[in-house]
């Protein structure tokens, strides 16, 4: 797989274009996930002709609306924010984003939970960022996350499993269309989506078997939006296990009941939450190769992001 590109808020690659000269560096992004991804850097306060250093700025006003504005001198800055990001995301729109990385409480790039200051000076955490507000309507169905969000192991999962099926998926846009393409992609990532929505997981299904019926380019469109729609869901303990006890049905008439009271136990386990996916997971495909089990050897579940990310150690 090619690297995916991400957009990201310039200052958390340790570049120096903070208010005060500085950078807010993270290093699970720039090393860690780096190693996968190819990163599209936007700075909306220096991109927008504010110069480093510069004052600092804040949100102020009515919460769904508010306005940008320095924070000693009072300059309204909206105006300015709003056309360059307005140009910015159609720019952004060639750039093959599979979602974006904002950086947490910023007035410019936060994307919820911003300070919004009232007449007396009191904060509200009810705003988004003027540029992250922009980006979000433009950009609905992308996933977005922010760096602090990201030291949630489950929301960090959430993400980049999200991330790695929209680069599938707009693998599958690359190739010439056809429905075999969408069936082919469904297939695979079926118990992905029941992990996720048992509601969506049907809806696709009826998509799908019905795909004969419906113009190629409406198949192609209804069906990205209900995936991106049903990823975003996340995950529970109780879903992994329906899908994984699913998957043991699989092999009914192979395990032996050792084996089989093996298995059980440490689905159960999991479902107690005293040992991570990762266990079940890897016992799951360590059957899958014994009995070569045709449909799920394909089941993108079992391996739906590097290994060496470790997220599911922690889930
Ligand atoms: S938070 Fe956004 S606007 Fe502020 S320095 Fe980082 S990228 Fe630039």
């Amino acid at each position: 797989m090619e690297k995916i590109r991400l957009g990201i808020s310039t200052c958390l690659l340790g570049n120096n274009v903070r208010y005060d000269g500085g950078h807010k560096l993270d290093r699970f992004l720039t090393d860690t996930l780096g190693q996968y991804v190819e990163y599209v850097p936007v700075c909306p306060e220096v991109e927008c002709g504010l110069g480093i250093p510069r004052e600092s700025m804040h949100l102020e006003g009515d919460p769904d609306s508010p306005r940008l504005v320095t924070t000693y001198s009072k300059q309204d800055m909206t105006e300015q924010m709003v056309r360059w990001a307005q140009k910015r995301v159609a720019e952004l729109e060639k750039e093959d984003l599979c979602g974006f990385i904002f950086k947490s409480n910023s007035p410019s790039s936060g994307m919820e939970r911003i300070r919004v200051y009232n007449e007396k000076g009191m904060p509200i955490k009810r705003g988004v960022g003027v540029f992250a507000k922009i980006f979000r309507n433009h950009f609905s169905l992308l996933p977005v996350e922010d760096e602090g969000r990201l030291h949630d192991p489950g929301l960090r999962e959430n993400f980049i499993e999200r991330i790695f099926a929209l680069k599938r998926w707009r693998e599958v846009l690359d190739r010439k269309e056809s429905r075999g393409s969408v069936v082919d992609f469904h297939t695979k990532h079926k118990l992905l989506i029941l992990s996720h929505s048992p509601k969506h997981y049907q809806m696709m299904g009826m998509l799908v078997a019905k795909a004969k019926d419906l113009p190629i380019k409406e198949l192609y469109q209804q069906y990205q939006t209900i995936l991106m729609e049903a990823l975003r869901l996340k995950t529970t303990p109780k879903k992994n296990t329906n899908v994984l006890q699913h998957m043991m049905g699989y092999f009914k008439e192979q395990l032996s009941s050792d084996e089989k009271k093996e298995l059980l136990e440490v689905i159960d386990h999991y479902r107690q939450e005293y040992i991570p996916l990762i266990v079940p997971i890897t016992l799951i495909q360590h059957y899958v190769r014994k009995y070569d089990q045709p449909y799920l050897k394909e089941q993108i579940f079992l391996n739906p992001h590097p290994l060496e990310l470790q997220l599911r150690n922690h889930v």
